[in-house]
């Protein structure tokens, strides 16, 4: 029987993340998915910074900008087309040292990806592949699948599996456990249009008609793509919808057959819903696998990117060091807290877009004082897990510092954890860490500053593991987390 570190399954957006930065430890990795190629139909088209990180860890980023454009932010219009709630998105290098938010085409994405893996010697992809069956056991996984061309049947077991198999995996269905619906299902159409000559009428920014008649969206595409979203009504059928004389009919205000061809229609069920065990084992699940939202955010692969990124280096340590338990099981604790004020929030701006609520209630809205209100990215926080709760920088993302115009402090780390100390703290430190000296780089010194701290522990992904402001306390976590930090 043929044996692998880990199996994924699924070579979508979550799948692919994960294997770039599973591959980057050395690990062994068999990818299997069932489609001979990727997916045809029209998905995610925005991302934003902190997902734009995770893509430069993996080394994509100089190829896959050429494929993006900065997003301008959404306008909320009423049926009148009075602009009732904006979300702008400035144009400002954020924290995580690129553009808050990016447009792009899912498919070009996964072609990134999949060319990087195959860099990776150690790596393996098999599409046409189903998965059938997934049997956990205490030191292994076995799984069956077959072969969709030939019908033959495949048997092979790696020590970890991860099912980024989609909004119907095969994954969570074999641990047994649930989808908790949140509330939001509605059908809606999607068209992805390509444009033929230049309009001038069709704004960069994204539309959202909060029109109570016809809740639709309107998308500022990379190059000559746009997207126009819109709900369907309870009575309407499905085929009709989806006809072209429905389409181009609905099209009217802003184009007409001769401005644009169709290259990709299709309806979807949006849901809200979020899988009660990420984890049975040596199984896992990320993406869409263990969690829905609708895309009124753009918000659903990023949320899958996030979760590749905590999982990664959780595994890569259970496989390097020894399998941990507790330590897998922060993967959840961490990632679904931060997923759910996302879906929550996703929701509310689709009832918003609905017309059923008047104004969103959330934290994130303000009103000027002409009455005018804005939104603001909301950044929600990584559940409890790894570090101490009481310690106020845990779980914050830790900055990308610029060392120049072509390195940055987040090219010496992304397998192992750093500890960045200030001269003022002398600790036993391992060669385990990545060790910074804050006194070398000026823009660090002011951060730990800032923060209220001496020191601190960042993690491969990114994120804050703890802080500390005396010798004893950094040893303390030191201690803790000497055995996962490497
Ligand atoms: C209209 C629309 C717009 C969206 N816009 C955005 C957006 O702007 N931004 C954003 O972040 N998100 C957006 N999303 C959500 C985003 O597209 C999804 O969250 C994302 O594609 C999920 O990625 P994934 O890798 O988890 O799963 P998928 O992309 O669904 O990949 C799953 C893979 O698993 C494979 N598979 C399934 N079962 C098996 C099996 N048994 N054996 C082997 N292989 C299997 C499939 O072939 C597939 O390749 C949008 C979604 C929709 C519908």
């Amino acid at each position: 029987m043929r044996k692998f570190d880990i199996t994924i399954v699924g070579l979508g957006p979550a799948g692919g993340t994960l294997s770039n930065l599973l591959a980057m430890h050395g690990l062994s990795i068999l990818i299997l998915d069932r489609e001979k190629s990727f997916y045809p139909l029209p998905r995610a088209v925005h991302f934003d910074d902190e997902v734009m990180r995770v893509f430069q860890t993996i080394g994509i980023t100089k190829e896959f900008l050429k494929y993006t454009i900065i997003n301008k932010g959404t306008k909320f219009v009423n049926s009148k087309e009075k602009v009732i709630l904006d979300w702008p998105r400035p144009k400002k290098i954020t924290d995580n040292g690129w553009y808050p938010s990016y447009r792009f085409h899912q498919p070009d994405l996964e072609k990134q990806l999949r060319k990087k893996l195959k860099n990776y010697e150690k790596v393996l992809i098999e599409q046409n592949s189903e998965v059938r069956k997934i049997t956990n056991s205490k030191n292994h996984v076995d799984i069956t699948y077959t072969n969709t061309r030939n019908h033959k049947e495949y048997y092979v077991r790696s020590k970890y599996l991860v099912g980024c198999d989609g909004a119907n995996s095969i994954t969570r269905k074999q641990m047994k456990t649930k989808m908790d619906n949140l509330g939001f299902t509605q059908k809606w159409t999607v068209v992805d249009l390509i444009l033929k000559k230049k309009k001038n009428n069709l704004p960069d920014r994204t539309i959202q008609y909060s029109n109570p008649k016809q809740p639709a969206t309107y998308c500022r595409n990379v190059g000559k793509r746009r997207r126009w979203e819109f709900a369907i009504k309870k009575n309407q059928s499905d085929i009709k919808v989806l006809s072209e004389n429905y389409i181009w009919n609905f099209l009217k205000p802003w184009l007409n057959k001769s401005d644009a061809i169709i290259e990709r229609k299709t309806i979807y069920q949006f849901e809200s819903a979020i899988a009660r065990k990420w984890r049975k084992g040596r199984i896992f699940i990320a993406g869409d696998a263990a969690h829905l939202m609708p895309p009124f955010m753009g918000q659903g692969m990023c949320a899958g990117i996030r979760d590749a990124s905590n999982l990664a280096w959780k595994i890569a340590t259970c496989l390097k060091v020894k399998h941990n338990e507790a330590f897998l099981n922060t993967y959840q604790t961490e990632r679904s807290l931060n997923v759910r004020e996302y879906i929550e929030t996703t929701m509310r701006m689709g009832e918003f877009v609905n017309a059923v609520e008047s104004t969103p209630i959330t934290d994130n809205i303000r009103s000027d004082n002409k009455g005018i209100k804005s939104m603001q990215s909301i950044k929600p926080k990584m559940g409890k897990g790894l570090g101490y709760l009481k310690d106020k920088n845990r779980g914050k993302i830790f900055p990308q510092f610029k060392l120049n115009k072509n390195t940055s402090l987040d090219d010496n780390f992304s397998k192992k954890g750093i500890l960045i100390l200030s001269s003022d703290l002398k600790t036993k430190v391992s060669k385990k860490y990545n060790l910074v000296n804050s006194k070398k780089i000026k823009k660090l010194s002011v951060y730990l500053k800032n923060i209220n701290a001496k020191a601190i522990l960042v993690r491969p992904d990114r994120f804050i593991l703890g802080s500390a402001n005396t010798n004893h306390e950094i040893n303390l976590l030191l201690k803790k987390y000497s055995e996962i930090l490497r």
